[in-house]
């Protein structure tokens, strides 16, 4: 988990090399065929060996031992792979088609929508290339992306969106430095942000973003790292206007997921509603327990936070200050929410086009690693980032996740078996084959691609 690892991973590991064999079910068609593996990770419970997948168009149809399979569906094409698993989900992600961190690359994207648009192309390859076949956007432009995406104009994984996140004026996506009129202004031109305050205004702003077709609320419910003059141990909106804004989204079957790295800000979330706490940086036993009381899913998006550990250039000495402090309690949080058992799905708060940086889209995977280092094993890393993603939807979520019957047939093959190094779960290097919704996206010699 040191340095040399991050160093390991470039753009050029990602490519595959070719070779000639392909079957039916690796040409990019729906159909009925077979997948089977030396081991199976289901998702959730154990892995099996000798197992495979009977896909019928975009669902599962059968899981279970070879034999069971080849004496009822034996007459179907099959592929043979290493270890077979569910396609992985990064419960927490933007694309905003920025390729710097900075307020104002924040404000170029917001002002040339189409150019976030172009850039955010090679992100959602790159994150199906790398194994996530979803992926739960909390704030950016990925609901316009997942349309391209469903109509077969772009490659990549489906995304849940929340479209904007909301935010107090002053709040965590609230621009400081920037005039008020010009935010407001911002918002009302598609920038994916929205700015309330009072029960009244917060329901508004739900509304809107539930007009747009959002699948996930998201709000601020502390202050952050990246905001210039917020505090991110310091809640922001009142739990009245937290509980307004939950019971708004509830009305249309939508979870709320709260933006919390302080202590009073998550509490007030979960007492509020609130189903999924992002980032969670001073969680205590308490508020674990709190957690576990109220069924919520904690996102820890360590991976940014390790990323811009090493990115001291693109924060304010004040900033920088902020990350340490707040990096520092995370570690720790992580640990007690492992150890106490609150339910955690895996979510990187990638966000940027970046693709020769340690923070471009697809190295996601990374987020396993700091899993483990919390105190999870491999599995339960593994179940973290696959059975755990749709929990993060609430009743929105699909049947995904997992190798089961009925279930989206959303999986990946990996050449190296990820419960003896998770590291091979990083990056599309290991990543032998996609299948998303049925459709092969990617097998050796077959890159995944447009067209
Ligand atoms: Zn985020």
């Amino acid at each position: 988990m040191g340095g040399g690892v991050e160093q390991q991973w470039t753009l050029v590991d990602r490519i595959p090399q070719p070779t000639n064999s392909i079957s039916p079910n690796e040409t990019g068609q729906l159909g009925k065929y077979i997948v089977t593996a030396d081991l199976l990770i289901p998702g959730r419970g154990q892995p099996i060996k000798d197992a495979g997948v009977v896909i019928d168009g975009t669902k599962i149809k059968f899981v279970g031992h070879i034999v069971n399979i080849a004496r009822t569906y034996g007459h179907l094409p099959t592929t043979h792979v290493k270890v077979l698993m569910p396609g992985m989900w990064d419960c927490h992600v933007h694309l905003m088609g920025t390729h710097q961190v900075s307020s104002d690359a924040f404000i170029e994207s917001w002002k040339n929508q189409v150019l976030a648009g172009a850039r955010s192309a090679r992100d959602v390859m790159l994150l199906l290339d790398a194994g996530f076949t979803s992926v739960r956007e909390m704030a950016g432009y990925g609901l316009q992306i997942d349309k391209a995406i469903q109509e077969g104009s772009l490659v990549g994984p489906k995304i849940y969106s929340s479209n904007c996140i909301i935010s107090t004026t002053g709040g965590h996506a609230d621009f400081h430095d920037t005039p008020l009129d010009w935010c407001h202004d911002m918002q009302q031109h598609g920038a994916p942000f929205c700015v309330a305050d009072g029960p009244d205004e917060c329901m508004k702003a739900v509304r809107k973003q539930l007009r747009a077709g959002a699948d996930v609320i998201k709000i601020c419910g502390s202050g952050g790292v990246g905001s210039e003059r917020d505090n991110p141990v310091d809640q922001q909106f009142t739990l009245t206007e937290m509980k307004a804004m939950v019971e708004v989204a509830a009305q249309a079957q939508r979870i709320v997921g709260a933006h919390c790295h302080g202590k009073a800000g998550i509490d007030a979330a979960l007492k509020a509603g609130v189903k999924t706490i992002e980032h969670g940086s001073y969680l205590d036993e308490e508020s674990a327990e709190l957690m576990i009381k109220h069924d919520a899913v904690l996102v820890s998006t360590r991976l940014i936070v390790e990323n811009g550990l090493k990115l001291k250039d693109f924060f304010s000495p004040s900033g920088y200050a902020k990350l340490k402090a707040t990096a520092e309690a995370q570690e720790k949080a992580m640990r007690i929410a492992v150890k106490k058992g609150v339910k955690m799905a895996t979510g990187t708060d990638t966000g940027v086009s970046m693709p020769n940086s340690i923070a471009t889209q697809g190295l996601n995977g990374k987020e396993l690693l700091y899993h483990v280092r919390a105190g999870m094993t491999s599995l339960q890393a593994i179940e973290a980032a696959t059975a755990n993603g749709p929990l993060t939807l609430g009743p929105r979520a699909p049947k995904s996740g997992q190798l089961l019957e009925g279930y989206d047939a959303d999986f990946i093959a990996v050449d190296e078996n990820p419960l003896d190094n998770i590291e091979v779960l990083i990056g599309g290097k290991h990543i032998s084959h996609v299948w998303r919704q049925g459709k092969c996206y990617k097998s050796p010699g077959h890159p995944v691609r447009i067209i």
